[in-house]
């Protein structure tokens, strides 16, 4: 795969989204049922903390200066409620880096915690842990943010089925490097295939993704867009930037998130990536205003509502639905 100027940080970051993809699904087959609730009331599991610290560790080997700006941090797993978790975590990193110890890897955890500038990592190491918990969908999602845009995205799909037989099992990547293309590449190390965004143009045909978390949508607002564009095929559900993967795929056509609250601003590891990679693909990526998404303005989109994805040619047909259906004051 082509890859510009960004060699190291591209091989980088496919090992790293690999290796973390290889171990999340190997937890998930172990102990697929242990989630916590975080302060905020999400969940997290063993999976999200060792994935995080396998990353922060394959990153700070090649690259020991670059901040990552990731999901987690260890607060929950240093209070002494926390012991037990830990030691799962432990147990699942030392797998891979046996010579840690349970102060290395809430270090390593702790790397996640840089602030957004101009040149960073942002990761989310499990993107969709319900579904993760569930048994559906969820992804390892690390991006290379440089001045405010992405230069690299890499999703490591563990559950995520071939979409047209250009993988040859459930478990692939996408992966993406600006200017360069995006490409499909499974979790055995196949070759890389590009990937390619659909041609649909009739709005009545396309395929439409949305979250499987009803509470993560205004889904009267939703149905409401989605009814104004005529699409006639009911959305599939499904969590994380396996949509985006899926887009950029040429399998789903129009990715739509309308956050159930109004003044919700997603999280840059939410979205980086995937939008880099849809818009490799040849697809098209704003916010619900039409706004490019800015990762240029700290952790959250903070000048964004919602996201619209789509495969280009049906891009527009969604923001004119949006108008139709808004009411301004
Ligand atoms: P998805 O499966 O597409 O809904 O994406 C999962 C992501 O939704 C998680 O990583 C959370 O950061 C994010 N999320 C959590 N709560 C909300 C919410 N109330 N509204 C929108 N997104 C949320
Ligand atoms: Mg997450």
């Amino acid at each position: 795969m082509n890859v510009g100027p960004w060699r190291r940080e591209f091989d980088v970051a496919l090992t790293a989204v690999r290796d973390g993809a290889l171990l999340a699904r190997e937890i998930r087959r172990h102990s697929p049922e242990t989630s916590f609730l975080k302060p905020d009331q999400s969940p997290v599991t063993v999976a999200d903390f060792a994935v995080q610290a396998l990353v922060a560790h394959r990153l700070r080997s090649a690259f020991p200066d670059h901040p990552i700006v990731a999901e987690e941090d260890s607060a929950a797993l240093r209070a002494p409620t926390g012991q037990h978790v830990l030691e799962s975590v432990l147990a699942a990193v030392r797998r891979i880096l046996p010579a840690l110890d349970a102060g290395g890897v809430l270090d390593l955890i702790d790397r996640g915690r840089a602030a957004p500038s101009e040149r960073f990592w942002t990761l989310d190491p499990v993107d969709g842990t319900q579904g993760f918990v569930r048994g559906d969908q969820y992804v390892v999602a690390l991006a290379l943010i440089v001045r405010g845009e992405v230069a690299v995205g890499v999703i490591g799909c563990p559950a995520l089925p071939p979409t047209d037989g250009r993988a040859s099992q459930i478990g692939w990547i996408a992966c993406a490097v600006r200017g360069c293309g995006a490409s499909a590449v499974s979790l055995a190390k196949e070759a890389f295939s590009p990937l390619r965004v659909s041609g649909r143009c009739d709005p009545r045909a396309a395929r439409v993704l949305r979250s499987f978390e009803a509470a993560h949508i205004d889904l009267a607002r939703f149905n409401a867009i989605v009814e104004a564009v005529g699409v006639q095929t009911p959305p599939v559900l499904m969590d994380s930037q396996a949509k985006h993967a899926v887009i950029a795929a040429g399998a789903a056509d129009l990715l739509i998130r309308v956050p159930a609250a109004r003044a919700y601003r997603d999280k840059i590891w939410d979205q980086a990536a995937g939008s880099l990679i849809i818009q490799e693909a040849g697809g098209h990526v704003t916010d619900l205003n039409g706004v490019p998404l800015d990762f240029g303005v700290g952790r959250l989109l903070t000048g964004n509502e919602g996201v619209i994805a789509s495969n280009g040619r049906l891009h527009d047909a969604v923001l004119d639905a949006i108008q139709s259906v808004t009411i301004r004051p």
